[in-house]
């Protein structure tokens, strides 16, 4: 009844991203991180080895990972680097709705534009707003009829690839008073006019990735780009959210992995007291529970990506997913950091880097209070439990 062997196309997937993290991302992972972007060249060869399209459908030319392929991917990705995990991850966040709910000619219109090895473009989910974050159901970008176009006006903030994306997945209201009722998604492509791009974030971690606000300004959008219609645009956000979250618990422990790994070989290499510090029982206890935090956080991501591949309902899953293996991720790179001293502290050394980019993984798709929202929720029946329900 329960098998943890990988099949074979699970093995070669995961061997092809280990390969990849290893020779393309992880030597330019540091100047990535301190320059705040990643090369072109380095953009067109993940997208030759599929790893741009990863959720879009074979026969529109991606991937068509099943979500559990999926995750064990973006585990060897983001044990690479998560900042360009990241980025080449956002289109599987932006287009999970689209594999949802678009229809044919949407499909065939706007995937092959992510699946071209030679001109690779981005898409980016736009759903967060100034005054909307966790409270998602409060977004305030409208949506209105105007003869044969849609027009969208408002403002989004903390966008993946928001800078570089092609197109975007755009969630807003038609009408605001109806909260969840009121919302619906939208295709919007960049060159319309209208469209701008504000400010570019700043960050503390992911800093290969690309993060700004998206501005709709009166942007009219042919009306057959609408794909989610009104009143089912939050049901889209929460199916589509249950369905990439195992992929982010499983890069936290690709982070975390990673993390667990540098501070393994420190400990052996340092000495002090005339041995190398593994042999300080409180070393190597933390290196033992971090070994074991990382095996469990596998555990649970693979079943919510198990539960979300079989199409069974995989709220519940996810978030203990999500909510733990981002925790961990971020428990582990801080104790990597401890066992490699005051040179942890420095940014030649990868736990730095490691460490800062964990946070994020308690914060996107999902702050890890959200997670608890949904699991208490569970605890107490209400399976709804969103705090905006
Ligand atoms: C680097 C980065 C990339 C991102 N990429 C995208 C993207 O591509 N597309 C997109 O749409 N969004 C994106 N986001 C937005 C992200 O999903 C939000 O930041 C997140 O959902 C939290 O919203 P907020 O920042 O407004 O925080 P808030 O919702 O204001 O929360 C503030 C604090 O209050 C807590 N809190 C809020 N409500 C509750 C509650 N009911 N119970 C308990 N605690 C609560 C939160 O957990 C948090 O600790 C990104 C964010 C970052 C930082």
């Amino acid at each position: 009844m329960i098998d943890f062997e990988p099949t074979e196309e699970q093995k070669a997937a995961v061997k092809m991203a280990h390969d990849f993290a290893l020779n393309e991302m992880r030597p330019i992972a540091l100047e990535c991180d301190k320059e705040g972007k990643i090369p072109d060249e380095l953009i067109k060869k993940a997208a030759a080895a599929g790893l741009t399209a990863m959720a879009i459908p074979e026969e529109y030319g991606g991937g068509g990972l099943d979500q559990v392929t999926a995750a064990m991917v973006s585990e060897e990705l983001f044990w690479g680097c998560a900042g360009i995990a990241t980025t080449l991850g956002a289109n599987s966040l932006a287009t999970t709705p689209m594999v949802i709910a678009a229809n044919e000619e949407q499909k065939r219109k706007y995937f092959p534009r992510l699946t071209d090895p030679d001109n690779p473009k981005f898409a980016a989910f736009c759903l967060t707003e100034p005054g909307a974050g966790s409270d998602a159901a409060s977004i305030s970008t409208t949506i209105r009829e105007e003869g044969d176009y849609y027009v969208v006006n408002g403002q989004k903030c903390f966008i993946t690839n928001g800078g570089i994306a092609d197109f975007y997945s755009v969630f807003c209201t038609f009408d605001r008073e109806k909260k969840y009722g009121g919302i619906a998604a939208i295709i919007v492509e960049r060159s319309y006019e209208g469209v701008s791009i504000g400010k570019k974030e700043d960050k503390m971690g992911i800093r290969a990735s690309n993060t700004t606000e998206v501005i709709f300004d009166n942007v009219r959008v042919p009306k057959e780009n609408l794909f989610v219609p009104m009143g089912q645009g939050f049901y889209n956000v929460m199916v589509t959210l249950d369905m990439t979250r195992a992929s982010v618990a499983s890069g936290a422990v690709g982070i975390a992995r990673a993390a667990f790994e540098e501070a393994l070989k420190y400990a052996k290499e340092r000495v002090q007291f005339g041995r190398p510090i593994i042999a300080q029982q409180a070393i190597s206890f933390m290196l033992a529970d971090m070994a074991m935090q990382i095996e469990a956080g596998r555990r649970l991501y693979l079943l919510a990506a198990w539960k979300a591949s079989k199409g069974l309902p995989c709220s519940l899953e996810s978030s203990y997913a999500k909510a733990f293996c981002g925790d961990m991720a971020m428990r582990v790179t801080t104790d990597a950091v401890q066992i490699h001293g005051g040179y942890g502290y420095m940014k030649e050394y990868l736990v730095e880097k490691l460490m800062r980019d964990a946070k994020i993984m308690q914060i996107y798709e999902g702050t890890n209070q959200i997670q608890r929202v949904v699991i208490a929720g569970n605890l107490m029946g209400v399976t709804d439990a969103y705090p905006w329900g």
